[in-house]
């Protein structure tokens, strides 16, 4: 896709986002859209943010945000040590989400941010992603 960013901006958000790790997560969710019949995802989608998976007919990128990682409001517990270090990660991290997002959707893309904590209610994550299917265009 065409850059939306320069591309030394593209390659330091890149870095960064490489380092998150979650690939039990996409696992888990992969298994989800087989058991529900959902199909045309690519994972390893060449996307800005690198996306856990894409709908490129569709224009929809999922993302996957690990409870912890990216703070989830419910779960993220600051650890007891270094919180100033932890405060401050987290905090990137939930920047670096918002830009992703930002910057996917002036591209004309849609995105979905699914917690991680969301993969254990299979069937409503299942439900969100083919209601955004079907609202296409
Ligand atoms: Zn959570």
């Amino acid at each position: 896709m065409a850059d939306v960013v320069s591309k030394k901006k593209r390659s330091q958000i890149m870095a960064a986002i490489k380092s998150k790790g979650n690939k039990a997560t996409e696992i888990k969710l992969a298994g989800i859209f087989r058991q529900n019949i959902i199909v045309g995802w690519r994972r390893n989608f060449d996307l800005f943010g690198n996306p856990d998976f894409a709908f490129p007919k569709h224009r929809l990128a999922v993302f996957v945000d690990g409870c912890f990682w990216h703070g989830c409001p419910k779960h993220f517990r600051k650890p007891s040590d270094n919180r100033k270090y932890w405060h401050e990660k987290i905090l990137r991290n939930q920047k670096r989400d918002q830009l992703v997002t930002k910057t996917l959707q002036s591209a004309g893309w849609r995105v979905l941010r699914i917690w991680e904590h969301s993969l254990r209610t299979s069937a409503l994550v299942a439900q969100r992603i083919k209601s955004r299917l079907s609202a296409d265009g």
